[in-house]
């Protein structure tokens, strides 16, 4: 019985994984929150904190500091500050990678079909969610929102 516990909590204790999302305010402004959750939580993700927020254009250049310079970058700031965001911190095994799949290409034209993007995304600018991609900007975005004692 015990060995039985074990194993399979082994996926959780080896692989489990944090990584931030966030739906970004056009899948907000769409009602499209429950729908974007429920896929989160159909793919074995579990939602270890969530708040909803509005992000000044500031905090919203800081947050995409790594795209100052780029061509898309004034428009991107004005959209992710345009109304309220929510953020979430998913938990699991293999959370940044599966949140990724979960999400589709930055460009929801070659999104594989059944993802978030494909599903929600209206332009490059405008694609619904996003979702940290690397250990280090995880652990990065996740402190950038939330305080350790807001995850459970
Ligand atoms: P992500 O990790 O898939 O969200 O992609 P990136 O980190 O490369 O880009 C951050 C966000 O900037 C994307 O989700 C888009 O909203 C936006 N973005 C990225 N590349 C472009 C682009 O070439 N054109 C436009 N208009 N927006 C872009």
């Amino acid at each position: 019985m015990l060995k039985t516990v074990f194993l399979a909590l082994v996926p959780f204790l080896v692989f489990a994984e944090q990584t931030l999302s966030i739906i970004k305010p056009d899948a907000v402004r769409e009602n499209h929150v429950g729908a974007i959750i429920d896929r989160f939580e159909k793919n074995g993700l579990r939602i270890a904190a969530i708040k909803k927020v509005q992000l000044s254009k500031e905090k919203a250049g800081d947050f995409y500091a790594v795209h100052k310079g780029r061509p898309f970058y004034e428009d991107l700031t004005k959209f992710m500050s345009s109304g309220p965001v929510v953020v979430m911190v998913l938990d699991g095994p293999d959370a940044i990678q599966k949140n990724r799949k979960i999400m589709g290409a930055t460009n929801f034209e070659k999104a594989e079909p059944g993802t978030i993007r494909k599903d929600f995304a209206k332009s490059m600018t405008e694609n619904a969610v996003h979702g940290s991609d690397s250990p280090e900007s995880a652990a990065q975005e996740i402190t950038f929102f939330f305080e350790p004692n807001q995850i459970f």
